[in-house]
């Protein structure tokens, strides 16, 4: 579905107030409005202050936060959608203290906000299947030395990544950090970003090899040197990866590499829809349920 761009001046004139924000989550719970969940009632007050709603007849209360992205928030509705709009919209990927200057919290709320706006953008790409022609290959971000597997590797964390590939033009992608870069751990990747029965090619790799279990597996051992020829476009994307990470990052600690890596897939598989970012984002964070593990913010 197309969206709209929206500039800054735009997203402050519908989402600048609190009331305005509630109203889009209301809308998007209760598209044909508020049904009470204990005696089906349509009639119900709004109060304020607890942003809940409160069923007339049954006195039922039903938070608007509750079952959503944003459950228990302390925070103001009107600053995570701020958060959510300055999230789409620095394309380098904006950092947890920036974020927090912008929106005026403290640096672990700020990092709270956007370890959950960066699930909702990883659910959305769970979706997807990789298809067609794919480049699949390994990679390691970190570490003093260059170089990738063996010698060299201490420190390092290794990541998989695969994208597909048609007239020498990239699709989508997927990125996956791993403890180790095993057939396990290759079988586990394919399952989740591949369709089956795909053409996949790889460098001559042993722990590469559980390709050929799921697809037609072209693979051939390649020079340093010539291996931007035989799998281009999974090494621009790695490159492109590790300018993104040092970046923002400057180095990435390791805890939140899969955030990372999730954030830049997202924006990577959105790139021909960029001004429609924060809208899609925003839908993405609004659709998207309660996360458990994350701390409150
Ligand atoms: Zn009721």
């Amino acid at each position: 579905m197309k969206m709209p761009e929206i500039s800054l001046l735009e997203w402050q004139k519908r989402f600048g107030t609190e009331r305005a924000c509630e109203k889009v989550l209301a809308k998007i719970r209760w598209p044909n409005g508020f049904i009470c969940p204990r005696c089906n009632s349509a009639d119900a007050s709004f109060i304020k202050t607890r942003k809940v709603y409160q069923c007339s007849h049954c006195r039922y209360q039903v938070s608007i936060t509750a079952s959503t992205l944003f459950h228990s928030t302390n925070l103001s509705l009107v600053k995570w959608f701020w958060a959510i709009y300055f999230t789409a919209t620095d394309k380098g990927g904006i950092s947890a203290l920036r974020l927090a200057k912008h929106i005026g919290v403290s640096w672990p709320t700020a990092r709270k906000i956007l370890g959950k706006i960066r699930i909702a953008m990883a659910d959305r790409d769970s979706i997807y299947r990789l298809e067609n022609f794919i480049e699949f290959d390994d990679a390691y971000i970190g570490g003093k030395r260059p170089g990738k597997r063996g010698r060299g590797a201490a420190g390092k964390k290794p990541i998989l990544v695969a994208v597909e590939t048609k007239d020498s033009k990239a699709g989508f992608m997927a990125v996956e950090a791993v403890n180790v870069i095993s057939k396990e751990t290759v079988r586990h990747f394919l399952q989740h970003h591949m369709k089956e029965g795909q053409t996949v090619r790889t460098d001559a790799f042993p722990a590469l090899n559980p390709v050929k279990e799921m697809h037609d597996h072209e693979k051939k051992v390649v020079p340093a040197e010539e291996v931007s020829k035989w799998l281009p476009m999974v090494h621009i994307v790695i490159s492109n990866l590790k300018i993104f990470l040092n970046g923002t990052f400057h180095g990435v600690s390791f805890k939140y590499l899969q955030e990372y890596l999730d954030e830049f897939s997202y924006r990577f598989n959105r790139r021909f829809w960029e001004p429609e970012l924060p809208l899609r984002l925003l839908n993405a964070c609004l659709a998207h349920g309660p996360i458990k593990s994350a701390e409150n913010c």
